[in-house]
């Protein structure tokens, strides 16, 4: 593949100009910085805000002021079933079936939510298997379940290393874990794709070989939904959560997302339960009862965010239109397009830390600038000044995304120059 890019600026602009998804840039608003155009490159934090959203916005505004009350049954879309508007979209977008997700909360709410009914823990089997670099809310949240439930996160957090030289873990380090401590390992949770390095893992062998050792699985997907393909049900976890501010483009703290499987839509699970996960004809009948919806509604708590799922349900909107395949063959080759370039005209001055096998990277590559840290930090500086939107994690790692739906591989070659600058001046 590599020897189809060509380095020239008037290529990237040819590919621009051939690519069938670029119409999808223009229903973005691409900010600005001071004088110029920025080259967002940090779709993998906060994605971009859909040009619809302001309008969808507004209509729930236009109705609550007019309707009020009403506006849980008129209006175009009803606050009543308004969640379920979002429903087909997203299926489609994590690849499961409708009745198997449900958009509330935020994603850590989501996580704690899933594992009240998904750890389960005995004195045989009390543990999490985690990775060493999780997520800092995720581990907060699982150290804090290992204690609510009495049981010590000294012993019953197991945490998997890295065991690669650049960081990223392989499904044999996986499997060495599993076979070691498996019979102890209540609940296995790894993400879909790793936040630090970018690497994408394989969901249905993780599934597969845990379940396997008799442990629920559970995927954290805050950097995989909307970033790369998924079939959540034919990879068979028991439950996913994910946020929709980073590639689901839905805006500052958006209402997340979880995925329960089909085979526990009625499940004897103890679940923390609250009036908008009661069945839905009943539900207004006020019962003293408790009787959950089938599928993953019967975990919601509370009537949803409706200015939240406006956004959301424009965002997945424009996934339908583009489609996940379509993305992802982009993205797939602007990265490999990206990291043609790096390797061929930064060599000594950035290498790149995510895998660069197609099927192991998203659209996020992770760049560790060589030399002292302070040099690194010079470098982001430098790449700010040039308009270039990407993110620095300490000590020498620069993150950027170039996200299919509003990258061009004009970005690409322009981060690339403006590195090249820095370097030629140090
Ligand atoms: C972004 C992210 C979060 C953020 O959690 P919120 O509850 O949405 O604030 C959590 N976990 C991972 C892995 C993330 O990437």
């Amino acid at each position: 593949m590599s020897s189809s890019f060509e380095a020239s600026s008037s290529w990237a602009q040819a590919q621009d100009a051939a690519d069938p998804l670029r119409i999808f840039r223009d229903e973005f608003l691409i900010p600005n910085h001071n004088d110029g155009e920025q080259i967002y490159l940090c779709g993998n934090s906060l994605g971009l805000q859909p040009r619809g959203v302001r309008d969808a916005v507004n209509a729930e505004m236009d109705y609550w002021g007019s309707l009020a009350v009403e506006g849980h049954f008129r209006g175009r879309l009803p606050w009543m079933d308004y969640h379920e508007f979002v429903r087909d979209h997203l299926a489609e977008v994590v690849g499961a079936l409708p009745s198997e997700v449900v958009t509330m909360n935020t994603l850590s709410v989501n996580l704690h939510l899933m594992m009240v009914s998904f750890y389960r823990p005995t004195t045989e089997r009390p543990a999490i298997l985690i990775e060493k670099r999780a997520f800092p809310s995720d581990r907060y949240a699982v150290e804090s379940q290992v204690r609510f439930h009495g049981f010590d996160p000294a012993t019953d957090l197991i945490e998997i290393e890295a065991d690669a030289a650049d960081g990223t873990l392989s499904i044999d380090a996986i499997q060495r874990v599993l076979d070691e401590h498996g019979a102890r390992i209540a609940l296995v949770l790894l993400p879909g794709v790793q936040y630090l390095t970018g690497q994408v893992f394989d969901l249905r062998a993780i599934t597969e070989i845990a379940h396997r050792k008799g442990c629920v699985v559970g995927f954290d997907l805050a950097h995989a939904v909307g970033n790369i393909p998924l079939q959540l049900h034919d990879t068979h976890c028991d439950f996913a959560v994910w946020c929709s501010y980073k590639y689901l483009n839905s805006g500052p703290g958006a209402v997340g997302g979880c995925f329960v499987h089909e085979r526990h839509a009625q499940t004897p699970r103890p679940r923390f339960a609250g009036w908008w996960g009661h069945e839905k004809s009943t539900r207004f009948q006020m019962g003293s009862e408790f009787v959950p919806t089938v599928g993953a509604d019967g975990w919601q708590l509370s009537n949803p965010p409706i200015l939240s799922l406006a956004p959301l349900r424009v965002s997945l909107e424009i996934f339908h239109r583009a489609g996940m395949q379509n993305l992802r063959a982009k993205s797939q080759h602007l990265t490999a397009y990206l990291i043609w370039l790096i390797e061929r005209e930064l060599d000594g001055v950035l290498s790149v830390v995510t895998p660069t096998a197609p099927d192991q990277r998203g659209a996020q590559l992770s760049l560790r600038v060589h030399g002292p840290r302070d040099s690194g930090r010079a470098l982001f500086d430098h790449l700010g000044t040039q308009h270039i939107i990407g993110d620095w994690r300490e000590p020498d790692v620069i993150r950027i995304a170039p996200t299919p739906l509003y990258n061009r591989y004009a970005d690409c070659r322009y981060f690339v120059d403006a590195a090249k600058q820095w370097a030629a001046t140090r």
